[in-house]
């Protein structure tokens, strides 16, 4: 058993904590939100009254926060030289690759191994312990890291140094974006060709335009397996989080001088997207966006 600090018990890291708790670690629980707090001591943790007192005995520290201003503020302030400098730092939220190395180089220096541990799969992984984690850190941070992110994941993946984790993170997801939106308009032009999209899926997902977006998360609606189409887009991987992805891959691209037209497409769709307010839908409603026969008003710029 290990004494775990948790902080960031929102839709991820709710499952995830408990997860922990499940495996048997004491899990010391804290978020700004009184329900997140909640939920997690019905699921197993105990609560702290601040983040400093979740760390202050802490063996690891595992960070779930929405963005990189959020994980800069709680390391900086709570977690370095609060937390034991025997503990590991682990975090797991989605954040830019320049913070995530800012943040491993300064606890680094202040004697701590951390990584950088986000992960691929929703809500739903979160809750069944099924998250892929691709970590960055050196090879000490990684193994010291295994063992807890093994009991809320099923694949978890060095991908290279500190915020390597991140790189792969966005990589993956700008490939996500572009491959999703080019689905979406493959499906709606070969409607508009008077093709039965059921046979187009047939031969498409056996040839060489298949891709993951089209055979396990198809975004038109009784195609393929059950996927959040077949749920009004409800669910699933909201747009305004692919948006979020993309924005971290393009600001990413820009630090390295690389080259990314698709992702900066799939980045300018999203954005539209989420001005004609489909924010909280799954990122494979844009398919209604392509499609000019949804009544969607043009952007207004
Ligand atoms: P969320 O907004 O549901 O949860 C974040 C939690 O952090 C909230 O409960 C909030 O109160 C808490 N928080 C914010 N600032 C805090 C602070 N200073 N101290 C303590 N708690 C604080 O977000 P989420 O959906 O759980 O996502 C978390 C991270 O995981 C994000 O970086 C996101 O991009 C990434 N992610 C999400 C998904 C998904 O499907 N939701 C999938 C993969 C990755």
């Amino acid at each position: 058993m290990t004494r775990i600090a948790f902080i960031g018990l929102g839709n991820m890291g709710g499952g995830m904590a408990a997860n922990l708790a499940k495996a048997g670690h004491a899990v010391i629980a804290f978020d700004l939100s009184e329900d997140a707090l909640a939920r997690a001591e019905a699921r197993g943790a105990r609560r702290a009254a601040s983040a400093e007192a979740a760390v202050a005995d802490a063996e690891a520290v595992i960070t779930m926060l929405p963005a990189g201003k959020h994980v800069r503020d709680v390391y900086e302030s709570d977690v370095i030289g609060k937390a034991p400098a025997s503990a590991i730092l682990i975090d797991c939220s989605t954040i830019d690759v320049a913070t995530a190395r800012e943040e491993i180089e300064r606890a680094a220096a202040s004697g701590y191994e951390m990584a950088d541990a986000p992960v691929s799969g929703g809500i739903a992984a979160a809750e069944a312990g099924s998250l892929t984690f691709m970590v960055g850190g050196t090879d000490a941070a990684f193994e010291r890291a295994r063992p807890f992110l093994e009991a809320m994941g099923k694949a978890v993946i060095h991908a290279g140094g500190p915020g390597a984790g991140q790189a792969a993170k966005i990589c993956n997801n700008m490939l996500l974006g572009a491959s999703m939106v080019a689905t979406c308009e493959t499906f709606v032009m070969a409607r508009k060709l008077g093709l039965d999209l059921q046979t187009f899926f047939d031969i498409s997902s056996r040839a060489s335009g298949q891709n993951w977006s089209m055979t396990s998360y198809c975004p038109v609606p009784g195609i393929g397996p059950e996927t959040p189409a077949d749920r009004d887009y409800e669910g699933g991987f909201a747009a305004a989080l692919m948006l979020k992805d993309l924005r971290l891959a393009m600001e990413a691209a820009e630090s390295v001088d690389a080259y990314t037209p698709m992702g900066a497409a799939a980045e300018e769709l999203y954005a539209r997207f989420a001005d004609l307010g489909g924010s909280g839908k799954d990122f494979s409603a844009i398919i209604r966006m392509i499609d000019d026969s949804w009544p969607a008003p043009p952007r207004q710029d």
